[in-house]
């Protein structure tokens, strides 16, 4: 499942073969976008929002649009040379686009649309992480709103900030040495907040991701996927449980203080 930082790195490097470039063909796989073509028109920009992944391209006619999609849980962005085999099945397709002989295509995307106006599709969304206008306090604000939700849950809610995934959620919260399980309320959100920002940056870049500094496999992350193996802090086994539907994990010794303090 990806995170923030994935659509990140995957946005830098559709923006490195697809801006400038002339869009010389383009198929779109979903039927509400099946007559939609793009061809003439110019990719000005990648770029990321959250997990939302935005292609701006000008048109041929000088107006401009964007595709906006979504990998939700099965998505893939893959770019070939035009011609050589794809790496997943024609059929999970839903979008290719042609410059040059460069090949991008889009499969199994949870979202996929074509839309005039960008910033209306990511309204909802709160402070981006790894965006430039990144906002901590208002993150903060948000995330606070509702004492008596728990941090697990706050921090995938990505009305309240944008990015946190699956993974980074429970590795936050080990490195706060702060249940899942505790009410934001009785949370130090700045740190909360400070930690999620500099997990999701150090790895925005990175092809393996990693929150204990050590990048050595198997080593990568305190607690996410090493259910009772034992924890790297103090050796008692990790426990993994389920939190709104979402897989969780933790240390029961190092985060068993109600209160992250300081
Ligand atoms: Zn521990």
């Amino acid at each position: 499942m990806p995170e923030g930082d994935t659509i990140y790195a995957l946005a830098r490097r559709l923006h490195e073969v697809l801006a400038d470039a002339t869009l010389t063909h383009t198929d779109f796989r979903v039927p509400r976008w099946a007559l939609t073509d793009l061809s003439g028109g110019r990719v000005t920009a990648v770029r990321s929002v959250g997990k939302h992944l935005f292609m701006d391209v000008e048109r041929d006619d000088g107006s401009a649009v964007s595709i906006h999609s979504h990998l939700k849980m099965e998505g893939a962005w893959d770019v070939h040379r035009l011609g050589t085999r794809w790496r997943r099945p024609g059929h999970s397709a839903r979008v290719v686009l042609r410059a040059g002989d460069t090949e991008a295509v889009g499969f199994n995307l949870g979202v996929l649309e074509v839309v005039t106006d960008p910033a209306a599709a990511v309204a909802h969304l709160g402070p981006d992480l790894l965006g430039d206008d990144w906002d901590p306090d208002l993150a903060v604000t948000n995330l606070a709103a509702d004492p008596d939700t728990l941090v697990g849950a706050a921090l995938l809610d990505q009305r309240l900030l944008a990015g946190v995934g699956n993974v980074f959620r429970s590795e936050i919260c080990f490195l706060q040495r702060v249940s899942p399980y505790t009410r934001t309320g009785d949370v130090d959100l700045p740190a909360v907040v400070q930690t999620a920002r500099r997990l999701l940056w150090d790895n925005r870049v990175r092809s393996v991701r990693c929150t204990t500094g050590v990048l050595i496999r198997g080593k990568e992350l305190w607690v996410y996927g090493r259910d009772r193996k034992p924890c790297r802090r103090c050796g008692e086994a990790i426990v993994r449980s389920d939190l709104d539907g979402r897989v969780v994990y933790m240390c029961p010794r190092c985060q068993a203080g109600a209160a992250a303090g300081g």
